[in-house]
């Protein structure tokens, strides 16, 4: 395979940096091939936020990161998607937070599943469930291979984060009675929409930002407590959609795409 140089004063070159990673990994067989429709999805709405990690997704990272913290039983979602843009970022948040890593596939293969840990456990992690027949449980109200979870894992967590969830599954792990903490750049998706906790950002910007804020807040668990009675997800994901909505008018009072001078109003 070979990979494009991507000059780096292209206006999307960190754009497709992360697509050159994610078309690797489609290469190498950790992304699925709807995996990078998926991918395409999410990087029209980056466009619309302005690819940059904005003050309502600051609030749901902070809530989040207290929401791992004082949990009891953490399990971090990964599919093929998250472990190819931050695998790192994740082995770290779950030794952080001390959650437990689970793969979560859409479209279930062993040969995947046993990619994904390698990539994992490469990174660190110590131990990665859901692989094969370890993904014995299952999730009520969803059919076929995706309502299919550890008995260990996600079937016993108090809290689930789901980095790029399909929003049957995160319908379904809330009305098992959990917390959700989902990662979507779309602020309409139905993932987005029935999470507890929407974060609006790119995983590649909001993963390494949960971990450092997850680190900041570890010692803190009385702070932990004062950010979740002041979160309000509904409240907070109707200022991300506010958010495009007034540089769209900005952009249309233009007519032209926004300046580096808009944009400061804009955090
Ligand atoms: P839902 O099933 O939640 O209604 P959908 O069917 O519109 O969503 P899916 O194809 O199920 O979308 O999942 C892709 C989702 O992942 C999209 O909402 C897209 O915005 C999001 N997404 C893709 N790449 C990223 C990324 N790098 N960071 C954050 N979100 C992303
Ligand atoms: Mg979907």
């Amino acid at each position: 395979m070979t990979s494009i140089k991507i000059p780096p004063e292209h206006p999307r070159a960190e754009s497709l940096r992360i697509r050159e990673k994610i078309v690797k990994h489609h290469h190498k067989g950790v992304v699925a091939t709807a995996g990078l429709i998926a991918h395409g999805r999410g990087e029209a709405f980056d466009y619309l936020i302005g690819e940059k990690t904005t003050k309502p997704a600051l609030n749901a990272i902070k809530t989040a990161a207290a929401t791992l913290l004082t949990a009891e039983k953490t399990v971090i979602s990964v599919n093929g998607n998250t472990a190819a843009l931050v695998t790192q970022e994740i082995v770290r948040l779950a030794n952080v937070t001390k959650a437990k890593i689970e793969l979560n596939l859409f479209y279930r293969s062993l040969e995947r599943e046993l990619k994904i840990k390698e990539l994992l456990e490469k990174a660190g992690a110590d131990e990665v469930l859901g692989v094969g027949e370890d993904a014995s449980a299952r999730i009520p109200e969803l059919g076929s291979e995706r309502r299919r979870v550890d008995p260990r894992g996600i079937l016993v967590a108090d809290v689930v984060l789901v980095p790029l969830e399909d929003g049957d599954r995160t319908e379904a792990l809330v009305k098992m009675g959990k917390k959700v903490i989902a990662i979507d750049l779309n602020p309409l998706s139905r993932t987005a929409q029935k999470a507890t906790i929407t974060i609006v950002d790119n995983v590649v910007r909001a993963t390494p930002k949960l971990v450092e804020t997850s680190g900041k807040l570890k010692q803190n668990l009385k702070k932990c407590h004062e950010i979740l009675l002041n979160f309000e997800n509904k409240k907070n994901l109707g200022e991300s959609i506010t958010l495009i909505k007034e540089r769209l008018s900005r952009l249309a009072e233009k007519g032209e795409y926004i300046t580096s001078e808009d944009e400061k109003h804009e955090l």
